[in-house]
């Protein structure tokens, strides 16, 4: 079965979902096509009013249904059959990612819904089984500790994985108990749209997830700051996390967690296997053409083997398979808008203008849509902009080190914490370097996450607050609360 398919044959959601019900909005925001520039549609904008509609729905279903205090394994089930539904129907989620993102359909397919199916597993399994504590305090007490959900949940997603990233929030918030008002990025609302239907279809009672849709400023601010809302989960920019923060002091405090962005080491040593190296750094920052948060946008090698590293990678480099998302052949993601296009090049001019060396790429694409090459550059000033501030898109920049001091002290980044990967043969090394690293995920001889939702992610410094996945995720949707009886 083929999965490429005709964009324009594609009918697509352009409402809001509150209670189960769609709910018509007018467009207000022009949505064009990464994969060919092509304006396509509007994406409504809820309101302050509707997002206040979308929050009673949740805490009305979290009361007739009595999510949080049903027989846990009712949940589970509900959540695997809500998983079950997603792999059978994932060629459509796929279609209706892959026609507004930079996700292309057999990556979606295979990978990022598969996983996200997964994902919603494991966390509905924590459901029946993290539960309450019972600790003798002293004689004649008797105390424990008992979890309960938060009630209502804002979630506020990016574009780059949409579908994973729903579901990073949706799985452990809905296992432990909650009801959800979700924004997804206003660039790609589609396929969290249908995923909150397929989650009414799997008998997850309407109302536990309300999605609205549009963007930040309107929408996302009526979510972190309404009253009843009593937990805000986000994903995206640094930027954006510190404006909700402010909105968050200045409407009443609640608990949040922040995954942001990163300006992510590869660390590469002399005594690596550099074969490996190369390719390894290569997939690390031309995953997604680099729009991912643990995008590995600085090569840190070691003097002596920074020339043969280079040249590999280079190869590697031109090895990419660019296309539109809906093509199945497709490997090489297109940039999300033309203004970021514009972006990563504005910051890759500067570099060589201030005598950075272009190894490889360095400019747009020739052809439609918003691709970007895949671009090497040496020879960087370290405070370049190219160095210090996250590009998102698929651009590499070399230091090189003489030793392992050097090497730390280059990968130190002065505000993002986020991921580091690093090569060697030379175990106690690794070790070494991993404990000195200041980052929320280390990867060794390795770069980037494939199904290991079991370990929890986040951010060191500004990269982040609290984590997503593992078991951190599920106990961060539940607050905890001490008894103490005496007998
Ligand atoms: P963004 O911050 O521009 O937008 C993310 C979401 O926040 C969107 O839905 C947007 O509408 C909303 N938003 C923006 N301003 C807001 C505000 N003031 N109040 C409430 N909501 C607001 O980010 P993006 O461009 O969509 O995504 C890319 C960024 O996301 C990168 O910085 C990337 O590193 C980060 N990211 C982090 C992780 C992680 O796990 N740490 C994962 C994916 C992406």
């Amino acid at each position: 079965m083929t999965l490429s398919f005709d964009p324009e044959a594609l009918e697509l959601p352009f409402y809001h979902f509150i209670g189960g019900e769609r709910i018509d909005g007018a467009g207000a925001l022009e949505m064009r096509r990464p994969s060919d520039g092509r304006a396509y549609g509007a994406c409504p904008v809820a309101d302050e009013a509707l997002v206040d509609r979308a929050v009673d729905a949740a805490k009305r279903a979290l009361k007739t249904s009595g999510w949080a205090d049903v027989r846990p394994r009712e949940r589970v089930n509900a959540l695997h059959r809500w998983a079950g539904l997603m792999e059978e129907e994932a060629l459509t989620l796929a279609r209706l990612e892959a026609v507004a993102s930079t996700r292309p359909i057999a990556e979606l397919v295979q990978g990022d819904i598969a996983a996200t199916a997964e994902q919603i597993r494991f966390f509905a399994e924590f459901a029946d089984k993290e539960g309450s504590d019972v600790v003798p305090t002293s004689t004649g007490t008797f105390g424990m500790t008992l979890t309960e959900p938060y009630g209502v949940i804002g979630a506020i997603t990016p574009w780059n994985f949409p579908v994973s990233m729903a579901g990073w929030k949706l799985g452990p918030a809905l296992a432990a108990g909650n009801a959800v008002v979700l924004k997804p990025s206003e660039m790609t609302p589609f396929s969290t749209l249908y995923m909150a239907e397929l989650a009414v279809k799997a008998g997850i009672p309407a109302g536990l997830i309300n999605i609205v849709l549009g963007d930040g400023p309107t929408t996302g601010s009526a979510i972190t700051g309404h009253p009843d809302i009593a937990k805000v989960s986000f994903t995206g920019s640094t930027a954006a996390g510190g404006a909700i923060m402010q909105n968050i002091a200045h409407t009443g405090i609640k608990p949040m967690t922040l995954e942001l962005g990163g300006k992510s080491p590869q660390l590469v040593f002399a005594d690596a296997d550099l074969e490996l190296a190369a390719s390894a750094v290569t997939r690390g920052i031309l995953a997604n053409a680099g729009q991912a948060c643990v995008a590995g946008s600085r090569l840190i090698v070691a003097h002596e083997v920074a020339d043969t590293l280079c040249e590999a990678i280079a190869r590697h480099m031109a090895d990419i398979r660019p296309g539109v998302t809906w093509d199945e052949n497709t490997q090489y993601s297109p940039i999300i808008s033309g203004r970021q296009l514009d972006r990563i090049d504005t910051i890759v001019r500067k570099a060589v203008e201030q005598g950075a060396e272009c190894v490889t790429g360095g400019g747009p694409m020739d052809r439609e849509g918003y691709f970007y090459e895949p671009t090497l550059l040496r020879g960087v000033d370290a405070d370049s902009p190219a160095v210090i501030e996250e590009i998102f898109g698929p651009v590499l920049t070399i230091q090189t080190f003489g030793d392992e001091d050097e090497a730390l002290a280059l990968a130190d980044h002065p505000t993002y914490g986020l991921a580091a990967g690093l090569f060697t043969r030379d175990l106690s090394r690794a070790i070494r370097v991993t404990k000195a690293l200041q980052a929320g995920t280390v990867w060794v001889n390795r770069y980037g996450r494939s199904r290991d939702h079991i370990l929890p992610t986040g951010g060191y410094k500004r990269s982040g607050i609290g984590k997503d996945l593992g078991r951190e995720a599920y106990l961060a949707n539940r607050k905890s609360k001490s008894v103490l009886i005496d007998l």
